[in-house]
């Protein structure tokens, strides 16, 4: 095949998008771009194993440094995309370098939402993103210090759970009355919060930041003043307060952008040339019939395969349900399905919800929309043909454990 593919971020999605065109027999140049220096590697251990000390450094990278080269891709490491130029069908990179292209691929992430209050540039206020922050965090994850955790979120718990097994004090900052409530509604997001404060996590909710006060030499942080007067001494902040997808390039560009670049089911953007995945794309989704962008692992695990196949010619339209997972303590949970905020009627529960030990189903007009597994495991191919199946089940039968999940479906 004759062309040229950039792809512009060279995280996860980046770094599996290269794989994929090379694995689906793509024999043409291929460049990767990316501002970091480090080669692209996967984030879920930067706030889970890595930070907990459990997992190695490189076990974060997608590929061996030598994988590069052997695939013939034109890995750029350390290099900023300035520019996506449509009417020349080049990318022109910080240095002046314009990159020639038959297609490119968008897979430029998310960058941490920024906390803007007084003392907000003080040292000691981390953010959690990149390699290196997880190396700095880390480091700065010693027994008896004094951590405030800003946003309760998944990032602010998991990096609550590393700090606590570190042996911090920890503090976290939730403004809502729970923890991951937009995400879990107030059933699954209890759980969370008992959580947390069973290992001993000072976890406050409708807390606000008003100001962050430096200690005695007046550069580094030395306590997190809140809106209601409190007053928590820190030796350290970390921010979780979510993300935003890097949509710069495409906008400039005259995409259309919308929360994300706006792609079909073949991860196409406006202009066909362009693809997006990972973070930034808002896919329309066959299976929901809606477009929905999803900030998790798993999808810039798997988009670039599809992305690679619509530049390879193939339809194979994406859609996966979506997938994440947390580990925090003696916690594991997956979850499976599309769950929006009031986009369900009720929660059922199967299992046993004191003892941690379960599956929720998210249920809307009867039917299952979503399923999150704790400390159950090999249940989420079942949970998936549930959601798929659009059965009606029957709320009794749902959370009776002793009803295998896949007789459900085939009572549909
Ligand atoms: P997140 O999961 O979106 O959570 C951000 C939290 O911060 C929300 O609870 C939000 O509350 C709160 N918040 C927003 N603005 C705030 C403010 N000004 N002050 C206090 N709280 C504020 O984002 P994240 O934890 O920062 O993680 C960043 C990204 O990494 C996300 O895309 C996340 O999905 C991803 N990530 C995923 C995993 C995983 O899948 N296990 C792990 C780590 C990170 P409201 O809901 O009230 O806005």
């Amino acid at each position: 095949m004759d062309g040229r593919v950039v792809v512009v971020g060279a995280g996860l999605a980046g770094a599996r998008t290269v794989e994929a065109l090379r694995t689906g027999g793509y024999a043409g140049p291929v460049a990767l771009i990316g501002t970091e220096t480090e080669r692209p590697y996967e984030r879920p251990p930067l706030s889970k194993g890595y930070l907990q000390g459990s997992d190695e450094r490189d076990a974060a990278f997608v590929h061996a440094p030598a994988w590069y080269a052997e695939h013939d891709v034109d890995l750029r490491t350390g290099t900023t995309v300035t520019a996506l130029d449509l009417a020349a069908g080049e990318v022109l990179d910080a240095t002046g370098v314009r990159t020639p292209f038959t297609h490119v691929v968008l897979a430029t992430g998310s960058e941490p939402r920024r906390l803007h209050v007084p003392g907000a540039h003080l040292d000691g206020i981390a953010y959690l993103r990149t390699l290196p922050d997880s190396d700095r965090l880390r480091a700065a994850l010693t027994a008896g210090r004094r951590v405030v955790v800003v946003g309760g979120g998944w990032i602010g718990l998991e990096v609550a759970a590393a700090a606590r097994a570190a042996g911090c004090e920890v503090a976290v900052l939730v403004r809502d009355v729970l923890p991951l409530l937009a995400v879990l509604g107030p059933e699954l997001a209890a759980l969370f919060a008992d959580l947390h404060r069973e290992h001993g996590v000072d976890l406050r909710t409708r807390a606000e930041v008003a100001e962050i006060l430096p200690a005695a030499d007046g550069a580094h942080v030395g306590a997190v003043a809140l809106t209601d007067g409190t007053r928590l001494p820190a030796d350290l902040v970390v921010v979780g307060i979510g993300a935003s997808p890097r949509t710069a390039l495409a906008e400039s560009a005259g995409l259309r952008v919308d929360d994300g670049v706006v792609v079909d089911a073949h991860l196409r953007a406006s202009d066909p040339r362009v693809l997006a995945v990972g973070d930034i794309a808002r896919a329309a989704h066959p299976f929901l019939g809606t477009h929905v962008r999803v900030e998790h692992w798993a999808t810039a695990l798997h988009q670039p395969e599809t992305a690679a196949a619509t530049i390879l010619g193939r339809d194979e339209p994406y859609d996966r349900l979506p997938y994440f997972f947390t580990d925090q303590y003696d916690l594991g949970m997956e979850m499976v399905g599309h769950v929006t905020r009031g986009g369900y009627d009720e929660v059922v529960v199967r299992g046993d919800l004191a003892a941690r030990e379960l599956v929720a189903f998210w249920r809307r007009d009867g039917r299952v929309v979503g399923g999150m597994n704790v400390n159950v495991w090999d249940v989420v191919d079942d949970v998936q043909a549930l959601v798929r199946s659009r059965a009606v089940v029957d709320r009794d039968r749902l959370a009776d454990p002793d009803v295998p999940l896949a007789s459900l479906v085939a009572d549909a």
